[in-house]
């Protein structure tokens, strides 16, 4: 082949025609609809499979292999993936995965992404079906959460960034967009509130924010975890006196620990008396504003500033479906939007539209989340999302109910939505870890563990939509007859 002087082909026969689309449509086909059936399959029939298990050691070994510089047959490479990948999956399908706020996702979710990186659209910016379905989203979000029109929204990865976001628009706010060019600098130091049982990412958005984790109060919580509005109240008068700048609180709507709900009310009337700006890691909780049981517990998220939410965990769409709403749309694109010349916008044509999703976070390429959370609100509703959180909130209630009546268990939290928390009498730290690792190994059941009141307890979050009132009874019987082989409780 003849090359011209930087090294490309000269002429275009050189080289064969590069597409990388499959040769032979109709064999491709087939072979997706096998892997698609087989998916369907897997869903289907998740009970018959462990919880979990380890990657095997002949898994591990084939991902070692060097870069393939040649191709190979896709029907191989499929059934790689049903060799050593899909045995070997976290295990959240599974109605006993109960050790993290992971969601189960949905069959209608996966047909979503098929669609998604099929039309493998960048939702960044520009005029497409993409940034309308994402403001459709921002609005039902709005209405679910109270918010009025003008709100503006956005997916991101989780809630760990939406919660990231969130705090650089507060410090913006705070210190006016000339910060964006300046940085931190002789500023009176800023400082921040959440509970002690605020998740680690808040802390670590401080650290992003460049605000540091140091500045971050951590405000004493009540019995069940709640964080006490006095003592908010106190930190804030005391940080004044000392000449700090307080901007920021954030109140959590279910802790990951127990699920505790903050006072947000009580919240949301200090931060409006103090000017500061309220936030709320709703990430666990705040999508059961979609129940009409549950909704109540909520009151005063509606007057926050922002909301970080994860349509991943209660809302069971498909990782990852983080999403940020915010009262000031205007705020938002203070803090983000970016002159450059190669996003400019025209009034028609593919540049049209005022506000793009890079106008509002630090992403600029990005895919069509919004698909797979509207394909999955649209065909299942919002009534029936928001009647499988209340469900997973009543086995909560079911299994500490089963637990109580049990003399080897104590229940360690409260069950404030759908975390129950609960230690084994008589053992130790090492015994529950003990229990808890077999029984994940065991691909029975997945259960974790947390630490409440400097105690080893063990954790079961109930989020998956597949989980029955008989899950849990049978959760019971795996638990009391595991003690009975270890010679405790039998
Ligand atoms: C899960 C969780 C987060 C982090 O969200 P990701 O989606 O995992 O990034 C933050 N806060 C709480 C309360 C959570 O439960």
């Amino acid at each position: 082949m003849s090359l011209s002087a930087n090294g490309i082909p000269a002429a275009a026969g050189d080289l064969a025609e590069p597409s990388l689309d499959p040769a032979d449509w109709d064999q491709f086909r087939e072979l997706a609809h096998g892997l698609l059936d087989d998916m369907i399959t897997h869903i289907e029939t998740i009970r018959q499979r462990p919880v979990w298990q380890a990657p095997a050691e002949e898994t591990r070994q084939r991902f070692t292999r060097p870069l393939p510089n040649g191709s190979r047959e896709l029907g191989e490479v499929l059934d790689d993936v049903r060799t050593h990948i899909m045995p070997f999956a976290t295990g959240n399908l599974h109605p006993l995965f109960m050790g993290w706020v992971h969601g189960a996702g949905t069959p209608v979710g996966m047909v979503a992404e098929i669609v998604a990186s099929g039309l493998n659209m960048n939702c960044g910016g520009r005029d497409h079906a993409g940034l309308v379905v994402e403001q459709q989203i921002v609005r039902w979000m709005s209405e679910a959460l109270g918010y009025p029109d003008g709100a503006s929204g956005l997916f991101l990865t989780g809630s760990s960034m939406a919660n990231f976001v969130a705090v650089t628009i507060a410090r913006t706010e705070a210190l006016g967009q000339s910060v964006r060019e300046t940085g931190l600098r002789g500023e009176r130091q800023l400082v921040a509130y959440t509970s002690a049982q605020a998740h680690s990412c808040i802390a670590q958005a401080m650290q992003l924010s460049g605000i540091g984790s140091a500045n971050l109060r951590l405000v004493e919580v009540d019995d069940a975890g709640r964080m006490l509005p006095d003592a908010l109240r106190a930190m804030i008068a005391e940080d004044r006196a000392k000449g700090f700048w307080p901007f920021l609180v954030v109140g959590t709507a279910g802790t990951v620990n127990t699920g505790a709900i903050d006072p947000l009310a009580d919240i949301a009337d200090i931060a409006s008396r103090e000017n500061l700006w309220f936030h709320v890691d709703g990430a666990i909780g705040a999508l059961a504003m979609l129940s009409d049981s549950l909704r109540d517990l909520f009151k005063g998220i509606e007057r926050s500033a922002s909301v970080a939410l994860d349509f991943h965990k209660w809302g069971q769409v498909p990782y990852d479906a983080g999403f940020l709403l915010v009262r000031d749309g205007d705020a938002q694109k203070r803090t983000f939007a970016q002159p450059a010349a190669y996003l400019q916008r025209a009034d028609r044509g593919l540049a049209a539209g005022e506000t793009w999703p890079c106008d509002l976070g630090p992403d600029l390429s990005r895919g069509f989340r919004a698909l797979k959370t509207w394909m999955t609100i649209e065909a299942l509703g919002a009534d029936r999302i928001g009647q499988s959180i209340a469900h997973s909130c009543m086995l909560a209630h079911h299994l500490a109910k089963r637990l109580e009546r049990h003399p080897a268990f104590e229940l360690k939290a409260p069950v404030a939505l759908n975390i129950v928390c609960f230690g084994i009498r008589g053992s130790d730290a090492e015994f529950v870890r003990t229990l808890v690792l077999d029984l994940q190994e065991s691909g029975l059941a997945a259960p974790s563990w947390t630490t409440i009141n400097g105690e080893l307890v063990v954790r079961c979050a109930i989020v998956n939509h597949r989980t029955t009132t008989a899950d849990i009874d049978g959760f019971m019987d795996i638990l009391t007859s595991t003690l009975a082989d270890r010679g405790v409780w039998s």
